[in-house]
């Protein structure tokens, strides 16, 4: 498989297509990003790398977080993760609120916001340094010490987080967050706020491509069992309330943020990152979604 001729090729399709999507503006500092950045990276468990474009300069990562924060939780408390988290797809925003208080203050899921904060809280809970040790465990899946916070973007996202506020205080109130407030959503901006390149990004994510095996030391980060779990959850609610369209249309276990990022799992053989700000009405990248479609069409390498 010729993957450097897919990828250039779609990238010179996709970077002249019409871009109907919108960059996110409740994040006043992810306005400033040149909406037109758009990068692919392919990177195999045999340690290949693929790429065209902005693949190498760093980007939000915003909710792509997500998933690191969720692996790191479990490797600390395990199972009975479950107990506070759930793993149906929520169907709805990821930030909504209005399930939240049905469910008397248990997230559907580890991916949208409130699941994440519920994570972040069971990390503080757990770990002395947090933001050290989370920023440390990001770095050595990705086997590079270049990885850094953004506190601008920190500072924006809790100048303006009023739904994010209102979901700790609710899952507070139900007793479903352990730690104080402003400590749970400081972390949970903070990770938020990580940047990285598409081939950062993609190589990462390998662990979940290799059974939960750093390929690059063999060091097994978590079981066999968690991989898989954490790909099953990624595949239901890896893509907001588009994760069904996302596994009919590109059919990988996936995770997106608002940065504009949306990273895939091949579970056997490749992760592949794609960067492009501007984003549907779902709040996945317009043209990282088209992209990642027509990628599995080409390589017949959808999972099912
Ligand atoms: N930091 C963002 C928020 O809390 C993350 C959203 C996302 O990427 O889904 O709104």
């Amino acid at each position: 498989m010729d993957y450097q001729k897919i990828i250039d090729d779609l990238h010179l399709k996709y970077k002249n297509a019409v871009n109907k999507g919108k960059i996110a503006t409740y994040i006043p500092e992810l306005k400033k990003v040149p909406a037109d950045k758009f990068g692919i990276n392919l990177f195999t468990l045999q340690n290949q790398s693929f790429g065209a474009g902005d693949y190498q300069e760093k980007l939000s990562i915003q909710s792509i977080s997500k998933v690191y924060a969720l692996t790191l939780a479990l490797k600390e408390i395990g199972e009975k993760l479950w107990k506070r988290v759930g793993v149906e797809p929520s169907g709805d925003p990821f930030n909504s609120l209005v399930q939240l208080e049905f469910e008397k203050g248990i997230p559907r899921n580890p991916f949208i916001n409130a699941g994440a904060l519920v994570v972040c809280d069971i990390l503080i809970s757990n770990l002395k340094s947090p933001k050290v040790e989370f920023l440390n465990f990001v770095r050595k899946l990705t086997n590079s010490k270049d990885i850094y916070f953004n506190e601008k973007v920190v500072a924006s996202e809790k100048k303006y987080g009023f739904v994010n506020a209102a979901h700790v205080n609710l899952m507070k109130a139900f007793k479903n967050i352990k730690n104080d407030i402003d400590v749970v959503l400081d972390l949970y901006y903070h990770i938020c706020s990580i940047e990285m390149t598409c081939e950062e990004l993609s190589r990462s994510f390998l662990i979940f491509t290799n059974d939960g095996i750093l390929p690059y030391n063999k060091e097994r980060i978590i079981s066999l069992s968690v991989s898989k779990r954490i790909n099953a959850s990624m595949q239901l609610c890896g893509l907001y309330d588009e994760a069904g369209q996302f596994a009919f249309k590109v059919g990988l276990p996936g995770k997106s943020g608002v940065g504009g990022g949306i990273v895939a799992i091949h579970p056997d053989l490749y992760c592949i990152t794609t960067w492009s700000p501007k984003l549907n009405k779902k709040g996945n990248s317009y043209i990282g979604f088209k992209v990642l479609e027509e990628f599995t069409t080409i390589t017949q390498s959808s999972i099912f």
